[in-house]
């Protein structure tokens, strides 16, 4: 049997390329692991295109932004599902200084088109330490990543293109055009395995450098706001009275286990900002696909171009997935040229 793409690992990267390949037209089998850990099945699934302390455009935010909410509401249509959550991300001002000086950056022509004009500080004053005010970063959001791979995941399975188990570099017959895999040729074998691709014989020359993150789920019966809040860390509420609190960033003891100090941290921050009780009910680890020069990894193999990578997607998984899917299935199916900061051709000599 022959197929154009074997999609090896289904977090959010694969699931977004899987999708997009399968839109253009192509015969695509999905392949996951559930026994290995996944980033995606911990992420909070946020999309901002302003971070950081100091407001910075998240890298291609103009593009990205625009294509994710098509993206995803695309699908959502597409199949009569739920998992995208358009929403503002408040940022309370931590002092007068920062009041100011985030006003002024507001007012960059290139910003303002993500800062909402009014906001309505006392709707958070209740729940949220505010005594400076704060602004309101829109076309953000959250996508529900388990719902999502789900959602995929059950719609590979009814088009009997979905396969579950370990995908073994060894086992794969690699020639210049095509490779053989259990019964099936297949045009393009492209990894999609997060921080497992430090792993991966074909391609852990890549320079990775991951972060391991943990986040906590709360309950809160008396919150009743919709947005997300940020400062330093998120409260991001996923349904009434259930809130997510992250994240912790750590580049030591790269595991799936979540720490006491972890839960500490979290919770003396947000203990600063949040003025209703609340009470842990779970917390979560999971290591970030993150790389040395912050740039996503993707292209084919530069010897072995029947195989390729979409990967490397850090802390933004689900911001950068699928304008980087469109681009990589018009550099596969019609030969455009790949974005060269997210190019793996940049390490070649490697
Ligand atoms: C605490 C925390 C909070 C985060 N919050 C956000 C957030 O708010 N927004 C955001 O955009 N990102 C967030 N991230 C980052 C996000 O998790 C990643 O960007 C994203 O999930 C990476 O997706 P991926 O598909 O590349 O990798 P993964 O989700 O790790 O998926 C890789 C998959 O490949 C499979 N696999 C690997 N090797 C094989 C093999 N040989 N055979 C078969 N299957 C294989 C694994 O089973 C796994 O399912 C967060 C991460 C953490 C840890």
């Amino acid at each position: 049997m022959n197929v154009d793409f074997l999609i090896v690992g289904q977090g959010v990267a694969g699931s977004v390329l899987a999708w997009t390949l399968d839109q253009r037209g192509c015969s695509v089998i999905l392949a996951d692991d559930p026994a290995l850990p996944s980033a995606s099945s911990v992420a909070a699934g946020i999309v901002n295109p302003l971070t950081g302390r100091k407001l910075v455009h998240t890298w291609k935010a103009n593009e990205l932004f625009p294509f994710l909410h098509q993206f995803y509401s695309g699908i959502e249509q597409e199949l009569n599902v739920r998992f995208f959550h358009p929403k503002n991300i408040y940022r309370p001002f931590r002092s007068l200084a920062e009041q100011t000086s985030y006003l002024a950056i507001a007012n960059d022509p290139d910003v303002q088109q993500y800062v909402s004009k009014a906001v309505d500080n006392q709707v958070y004053s209740q729940f949220i330490t505010n005594p400076f005010g704060g602004l309101e970063v829109t076309q953000a959001g959250w996508l529900d990543l388990t719902e999502f791979v789900r959602i995929i995941k059950g719609y590979f399975i009814k088009k009997n293109q979905y396969f579950e188990g370990y995908v073994r570099v060894e086992d794969l017959k690699i020639s210049e055009t095509t490779t053989d895999y259990q019964g099936l040729t297949i045009g393009k074998v492209i990894f999609c395995d997060g921080v497992q691709a430090r792993e991966n014989s074909l391609f852990d020359w890549l320079p990775y450098n991951p972060v391991k993150g943990q986040l906590l789920t709360a309950v809160a019966e008396n919150y009743s706001i919709k947005n997300i809040v940020n400062q330093g860390i998120f409260i991001l509420p996923v349904r009434d009275g259930l809130l997510k609190i992250g994240a912790t960033y750590s580049w030591h003891d790269l595991d799936w286990q979540t720490t006491d100090d972890g839960r500490a941290f979290l919770e003396s921050k947000v203990r600063e900002l949040l003025k209703v009780p609340y009470q842990v009910v779970a917390q979560q680890a999971g290591i970030r696909p993150s790389t040395k020069d912050r740039r996503p990894f993707i292209g084919l193999h530069p010897t072995q171009p029947a195989v390729g990578i979409f990967g490397g997607m850090g802390t933004k998984g689900v911001s950068l997935a699928p304008y980087l899917a469109e681009q990589f299935s018009r550099h596969l199916l019609d030969g455009e040229d790949l974005e060269p900061e997210a190019n793996i051709s940049r390490y070649v000599s490697l």
